[in-house]
């Protein structure tokens, strides 16, 4: 079983192909100051995202980018004005650390005697919030796969695992190369509360039907002569405005 993370060997050694990889940069710090939200916050700026996550009686915050360069607190922290602010004055709790976010599909992920499980497997883009949760998901698919000495039945479970969070993924980051849409869409999503918010424990960013239909009844309501169709097939996003 190799569950080594998004640079797994054991997937090197069993020579499972890579289909499709994009990566991000990220630098992290954590700051000693009261949370003042127990959301996890996703700020978007011009060539960065921060995300904000309160841990105890701190916050940690972690810049992304597509661009190594621009993964760097004294370039782009200026880019959100509020957020600086708050952070003014406030002690910093850690060094700073690096690391990539990768989103990977492979062609398998198993072969003969050998599975992969979590990042090792594939992975999804920190902004979903969603990797810890699904390597749990697919550790317990591959325990079942076992128990039934079937590794193909891992294979089929993951890819059903992975098609979620692999489409919030690709999503999100085309609302990150798409600025004037993703203003629309997140103006759109914050008249509907809650539907849009990411939770702490490393759930969804948004759950899609509930926001879907949470946005479509605030535009309805508002009188708008407007549709919002969220139609993710096969990675592939149609955004409309009528
Ligand atoms: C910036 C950033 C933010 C993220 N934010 C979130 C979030 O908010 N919520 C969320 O759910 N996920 C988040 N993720 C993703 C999450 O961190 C990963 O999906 C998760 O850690 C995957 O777990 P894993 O066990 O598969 O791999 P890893 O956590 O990478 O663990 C692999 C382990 O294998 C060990 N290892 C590697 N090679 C060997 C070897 N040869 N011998 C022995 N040990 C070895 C490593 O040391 C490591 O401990 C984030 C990722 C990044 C980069």
């Amino acid at each position: 079983m190799g569950a080594d993370g998004q640079a797994s060997r054991v997937r090197h050694w069993t020579g499972i192909e890579t289909k499709t990889v994009t990566h991000r940069h990220a630098i992290r710090r954590h700051y000693r100051i009261k949370p003042w939200s127990s959301y996890v916050e996703v700020h978007w700026g011009t060539r960065v995202q921060a995300y904000v996550t309160p841990v105890g009686g701190e916050v940690c915050i972690v810049i992304l980018s597509v661009t190594p360069e621009y993964a760097s607190f004294d370039k782009t922290l200026c880019e959100f004005p509020d957020l600086k602010e708050k952070l003014s004055g406030a002690e910093l709790n850690s060094r700073e650390r690096g690391a990539v976010t990768c989103m990977r599909t492979l062609r398998n992920v198993q072969r003969r005697n050998v599975a992969l499980v979590g990042d090792a497997s594939g992975g999804v883009d920190a902004i979903t919030g969603d990797g810890i949760r699904l390597a749990l998901r697919q550790a317990f698919a591959l325990v079942e796969a076992m128990a039934a000495d079937d590794l193909e039945q891992y294979e089929q479970k993951h890819r059903e695992l992975a098609k979620g969070a692999t489409r919030m993924g690709n999503l999100m980051l085309w609302l990150d190369r798409n600025p004037r849409l993703r203003r629309r869409v997140i103006r759109s999503f914050a008249h509907v509360g809650n539907a849009c918010g990411t939770r702490n424990s490393g759930g969804s960013v948004f759950d899609r039907s509930a926001t879907r239909l949470a946005a479509a009844d605030y535009l309805r309501k508002a009188g708008v002569q407007s549709e919002l169709h969220l139609e993710l097939r096969y990675s592939f996003l149609a955004v409309q405005f009528r």
